[in-house]
């Protein structure tokens, strides 16, 4: 067992150098699978994968951390506390359930601070077959210019448009365009790419190696940036199939905080394109799937759309002076990670049972 604060870090290198520790700790292999780029400090990154139980078994657990890469901070807390949990790991054992941890699916994001990959592209609307035609966000093409001004910060005009747009549509409308997926813009917020991802590829590969076997697949996919501060969201995650809905409201929801979704309106997250977990039925199509998206709340949605549509800014004006970029990176920082020790303990417990609630479902 380890402090809750002593898992987390406001640093990549350091997350990442705590999930390898905490691997080494408990007597498990790490395969790296190596980056081709560099962090913003130069330092190597990877997508870093252990798994904790027999390599055969027909029950498996995935926990992920940085689908988008600075939601990591969140993530990678929670892997390396489980690490160092003794009466967690014993649990799994004990039922028969293997875990299999992705430290950084996204690590480059994770590093440079940035919720999409390296190709700007965000990697839960990457998801899709781009053999066929891609899905086409009206609305957002209607916003692209708005959200992504010439100047920073916005001018007042920009943002009498923009509010006026939200007045004539509604907060929830503008929540659905923004986030929905876009596959037009490629400079754009929430841009779903035109190919698949280094972390789309890298993930398959890792899913490949390890659920040849598994009969029983749960995943537990860590996210920030959604919902009340601190409360860990339990969003449905997978395609929609009323069996497997009910299986994970039956295993995470309860009466008065049932399991939410995509399809129904109950989740605060809008409806959403190219999903991650469509993976895991090209890749794991004989195993039965049960899947939550945990996503833990941060600040207003407002404000945490105005930090991205900040970062995309500065990703298209390298030129931007040193304040202002010191400025809009502390601005992503505190937009999907609260820094105290409340919040931590609060995603350290609902991570773990929601972690416990898991392997109770796989091995009923
Ligand atoms: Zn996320």
């Amino acid at each position: 067992m380890i402090g809750i604060a002593e898992a987390f870090s406001p640093r990549y290198a350091e997350a990442r150098q705590k999930f390898l520790a905490g691997c080494a700790a408990a007597g498990l292999t790490v395969e790296s699978h190596a980056h081709p780029l560099a962090g913003r400090d130069g330092e190597a990154l990877a997508m870093d994968v252990a798994l904790d139980g027999d390599a055969n078994a027909e029950r498996l657990l995935i926990v992920t951390s940085a689908c988008h890469g600075v939601e990591g901070h969140c993530g990678s807390g929670v892997q390396v506390f489980a690490l160092h949990d003794d009466e967690w790991r014993a649990k799994a054992k004990a039922q028969g359930v293997a875990v299999l941890y992705v430290h950084a699916l996204n690590p480059h994001g994770f590093a440079h601070g940035r919720r999409v990959t390296q190709e700007n592209v965000d990697l839960n609307r990457n998801f899709l077959d781009f053999s066929q035609p891609l899905p086409v966000n009206e609305a957002y093409a209607e916003l692209h210019a708005l959200l992504l001004p010439e100047e920073w910060p916005p001018t007042p005009e920009n943002q009498v448009a923009m509010s006026a747009w939200i007045e004539r549509h509604g907060a929830t409308a503008y929540q659905a365009a923004v986030t929905r997926g876009q596959y037009q813009f490629e400079d754009g917020v929430f841009f779903g790419g035109k190919a698949p991802t280094w972390s789309n590829s890298t993930f398959r590969q890792v899913l490949r190696q390890h659920t040849a076997g598994t009969r029983r697949l749960a995943w537990i996919d860590l996210h920030t940036g959604l919902g009340p501060n601190g409360l860990g969201e339990r969003i449905f995650a997978c395609r929609d199939d009323k069996a497997a809905y009910a299986r994970a409201n039956a295993w995470w929801g309860t009466p008065a905080a049932p399991v939410t979704s995509i399809y129904d309106g109950s989740s605060t997250s809008a409806f959403l394109t190219g999903l991650m977990w469509s993976a895991i039925y090209d890749e794991c199509p004989d195993a039965e799937f049960t899947a939550i998206a945990l996503e833990y709340g941060t600040e207003p949605m407002m404000e945490v759309t105005g930090a991205l549509r900040a970062d995309h800014w500065l990703h298209k004006h390298p030129e931007a002076p040193a304040d202002l970029v010191a400025s809009i990176r502390a601005r992503m920082l505190a937009a999907f990670y609260t820094d105290t020790d409340a919040w931590r303990g609060q995603v350290i417990s609902q991570a773990r049972q929601a972690m416990f609630q898991a392997v109770d479902g796989l091995s009923a």
